[in-house]
């Protein structure tokens, strides 16, 4: 698969059968490695993830922070832009659903293979929190749907 080498991949089989096992994670995906992996996003910077796997009690949790800087064109007046990211996210890692009853639990993430995809998670984690309209600014005036011109860099003289 393409892009495979480049993953965080996490072994969990300790985590799952030791209760009180952490561990750390600390990572970093390049930029260059992240527009390996293909989708529609471009990246500024490099992709941080910070954070710990913990096993408390038989309980698989893995809670970490997610930044990363993206480029941006603006939906609405289609100028280029960056914006940086940062997220804190906690899920359950469990190996089958059927643990729990079956009952679906949109924080659970199941890792059959005992591992964990950290890129392939913190990236699906990243675009479900994008807003669906990504603007420049709030406010973005955007284009003149006459002349084009950029309303933000001023009027102009169209409708007057
Ligand atoms: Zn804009
Ligand atoms: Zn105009």
């Amino acid at each position: 698969m393409k892009g495979c080498a480049f993953n965080v991949i996490i072994q969990l089989r300790e985590l799952f059968n030791v209760e009180g096992q952490t561990v750390k994670i600390d990572d970093t995906v390049s930029a260059e490695e992240l527009s390996a992996l293909g989708g529609y996003e471009q990246y500024a910077s490099d992709m941080r993830l910070l954070g710990k796997i913990a096993n408390r009690a038989g309980v698989v949790t893995l809670s970490y922070a997610v930044s990363v800087t993206l480029r941006h064109l603006c939906d609405r007046c289609s100028e280029e832009f960056e914006r940086e990211y940062g997220y804190e996210l906690t899920h359950t890692l469990v190996t089958s659903l059927e643990d729990d009853g079956g009952e679906y639990e949109e924080d659970y993430i199941l890792c059959p293979e005992n591992a964990l995809d950290l890129t392939e998670l913190a990236l699906s984690d990243l675009r479900l929190s994008l807003p669906t309209k990504i603007l420049c600014r709030e406010d973005c005036k955007g284009l003149c749907p006459e002349c084009g011109k950029n309303l933000n860099e001023g009027g102009c003289d169209c409708g007057k």
